[in-house]
């Protein structure tokens, strides 16, 4: 198994796994319950994560690149596609490099 993706919200990560079922990849939720458990957005390493079969995790990567890179919240938020920074929707370019929001 690989981890493809991981996010403070389950339900994002949830949201993630659906797209990915759609496309014919099996994936199973792992840290879901550690979460909520904690009451607060914990460290990064206890967020809830995706994983994929290990044959499936450069597809996976892909649709998720594709269907969430701009748009990885219901709030709009987005994050770099240089840097990997995560912006708020007001933001349309990274303050931290200056890539702008959209695709190059
Ligand atoms: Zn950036």
């Amino acid at each position: 198994m690989k981890r493809v993706y991981s996010s403070p919200l389950i339900t994002i990560v949830e949201n993630v796994k659906n797209v990915l079922e759609l496309h014919g990849s099996r994936c199973i939720v792992r840290n879901q319950h550690l979460s909520t458990a904690l009451g607060e957005i914990p460290p990064i390493e206890c967020w809830p994560q995706l994983w994929v079969a290990e044959e499936d995790a450069e597809r996976a990567s892909q649709i998720i690149d594709t269907s969430f890179a701009d748009n990885v919240s219901p709030q709009g938020n987005w994050i770099c596609q240089k840097c990997k920074e995560k912006l708020e929707a007001q933001f349309t370019e990274c303050w931290n490099c200056g890539t702008t929001r959209h695709k190059q």
